[in-house]
């Protein structure tokens, strides 16, 4: 059975219409770029945090 949910919106995605990036499902091609764009900007906060916040490895 098929029933895949897409990661942006929740709708159920369509077997003839699913979209697959980053190893989920989308309706569409624009969620799947919605869902990108969000991931870049979580990774960019990340990068900022570490920025601040940077990891003490192997010091004191
Ligand atoms: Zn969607």
């Amino acid at each position: 059975m098929f029933e895949k949910h897409c990661r942006v919106c929740g709708i159920e995605v369509k077997k003839e219409t699913e979209v697959k990036r980053f190893g989920k499902h989308f309706c569409n091609d624009e969620h799947a770029n919605q869902f990108g764009a969000k991931i870049a900007e979580d990774e960019r906060r990340e990068e900022e945090y570490q920025k601040w916040h940077p990891r003490r490895d192997g010091c004191c």
